[in-house]
């Protein structure tokens, strides 16, 4: 497949077009930094049009009518035969325009984002209000009604099953959206577009915006006749969210940014809890909001578990995003690489002891692009800015600690509340840290697996609202109490 120099549109009202401004952006491989399309540079004025396009929908089509459900099923199950069919395509415009390994958009991210459309489109019939238990003379219902147009404002770094995650619910629950990719990663949200308009999706149910934050995605936060804005990004850029949103008093989903302790104890099977905490850094290069970025060791392994961590780690194969033997390819752009780089400075400025890693390969043949080193420090304190800070990149620090008194302490000791593991044979022990943590998510031997069925989201800083599951579809939904009085008694009236 050739994308060089292919060229994307918006999807709005059901056709592809410019920006109004006609302006184009480029988007850029990381892994050798070639053009690989171009794509509208939108604004406000394309916001407006999009969100025109979807109320329309909304208001004036029976696209939102219950009885409709079974065709919107449809839809998100036809949406994802397709992209099953298409996972070649799909997959290479996803690593090249993210740096993703072929094999993680290959083997997982294509396969999400349809199962996400598949398992949304099977929830589509089953939004049920419930009959309350009032007086025999008296029936009292409540419906679940769609919001009406909702926004969707996400990052770069998983960007078709974001586009998945985010519009999938929405229409589900009869909603119509106006969505913006990450401008760094634009390009498969935009060929998703190509799906919906050959399968005959009704025009103005799904929009696609392209462009910039502070354009395309203030004018969708701040927007008058949007309902619901959901947030996929830094907690720096969901405070703005929330500020613009209150416009309206916009309902808010924010899914935000992590630090996520990942906690061996001594009984854990070692090996396998090494292959966890692997995947649980350097998996899409660490820039995943999940990443369990702090590994906290139990005292008696600490030295057993960071040697075999350390050996395997060196052997980590980084290369170009197309290439099937890379197991970890680049940073996103040239600036995140530096961001990386400096904080792997600090942390060898600052007393912590590089393990492995900790700079840019040698390997000339990774010059071109945006290559980090998978890198581990151990420090002696939660302190440190590297256990503090999201570092978004293939930087671990590991700590020690003596019992699970410590290990709850130093794992809910970050503002973030996102991801989190435990490594025990002892479930009991495993519980009773899933209780104590203070995080939406807790894998019990495991780290990283995320399916259509569980919740996504983070408690404090990390946001709230949740992505996936049905109690995110519940959240495209307003309940409606409806009282019905059956009795035939006087109406008890004070003002006679
Ligand atoms: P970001 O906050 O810079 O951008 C996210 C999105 O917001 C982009 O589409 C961007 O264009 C838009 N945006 C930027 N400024 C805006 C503004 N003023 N108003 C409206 N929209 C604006 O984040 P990023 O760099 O794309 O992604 C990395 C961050 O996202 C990390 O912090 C990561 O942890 C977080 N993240 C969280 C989750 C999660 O599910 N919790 C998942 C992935 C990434």
């Amino acid at each position: 497949m050739s994308t060089e120099s292919e060229a994307f549109s918006m999807y709005i009202d059901g056709e592809f077009v410019e920006a109004k401004s006609k302006q184009i952006s480029e988007s850029t491989c990381p892994g050798d930094q070639k053009i690989i399309g171009r794509f509208p540079k939108g604004d406000g004025a394309d916001v407006d049009r999009a969100v025109q396009a979807a109320r329309q929908a909304f208001d004036a089509t029976d696209w939102s009518h219950v009885r409709n459900s079974i065709e919107r099923g449809r839809y998100l199950q036809k949406i994802a035969e397709r992209l099953r069919e298409d996972l070649d395509r799909f997959s290479e415009l996803e690593s090249l325009d993210s740096g993703k390994t072929i094999t993680e958009t290959q083997l997982i991210d294509v396969h999400m984002a349809a199962d996400t459309f598949e398992y949304f489109g099977n929830m589509a019939t089953q939004l049920y209000g419930d009959v309350l238990p009032v007086p025999a003379d008296v029936l009292d219902f409540t419906l679940r009604e769609p919001l009406g147009v909702c926004g969707a404002i996400a990052a770069w770094n998983f960007p078709i099953m974001f586009a998945a995650w985010k519009m999938a619910p929405a229409l589900a629950a009869g909603n119509c959206c106006v969505y913006k990719p990450a401008e760094l990663t634009s390009l498969s949200s935009l060929a998703l577009g190509k799906i919906f308009a050959e399968l005959g999706l009704p025009p103005g149910v799904v929009n696609i915006v392209t462009g910039p934050g502070r354009s395309v995605g203030q004018a969708i936060a701040e927007h008058g006749q949007i309902e619901k804005v959901s947030f996929t990004g830094s907690t720096e850029v969901g405070r703005k969210i929330m500020n613009a949103a209150a416009s309206n008093l916009k309902k808010t989903t924010l899914e935000l940014g992590g630090k996520s302790p990942n906690i061996v104890f001594a009984d854990a099977d070692l090996d396998r809890a090494v292959s966890g905490a692997m995947t649980a850094i350097f998996y899409n290069g660490g820039q995943c909001c999940i990443a369990g970025s702090r590994l906290l060791l139990h005292e008696d392994i600490y030295d057993r578990f960071l040697e075999q961590l350390v050996e395997r780690t060196r052997k980590i194969t980084l290369g170009h995003p197309l290439n099937w033997e890379a197991r970890m390819g680049p940073m996103i752009t040239p600036q995140h690489q530096k961001q990386v780089l400096a904080f792997i400075e600090w942390g060898k400025q600052n007393g912590l002891k590089l393990l492995t890693g900790g700079g840019i390969p040698k390997d000339p043949e990774l010059s071109e692009g945006n290559y980090i080193e998978p890198t581990i420090f151990a420090a002696d304190s939660n302190d440190s800015k590297l256990c503090q800070e999201e570092i978004f990149g293939p930087v671990l620090t590991v700590l020690k600690f003596k019992d699970e008194a410590e290990a709850v302490t130093m794992a809910n000791d970050t503002p973030y509340g996102l991801a989190s593991a435990v490594w025990t044979q002892d479930i009991k022990r495993g519980l009773r840290m899933a209780k104590s943590i203070k995080a939406g998510q807790v894998w019990i031997n495991h780290y990283m697996i995320v399916s259509p069925f569980g919740p996504h989201g983070g408690f404090k800083e990390s946001g709230y609202g949740k992505d996936l599951s049905k109690y995110c579809l519940e959240e495209y939904t307003q309940i409606k109490n409806v009282y019905v009085d059956l009795s035939d008694d006087e109406f008890l009236c004070l003002y006679d």
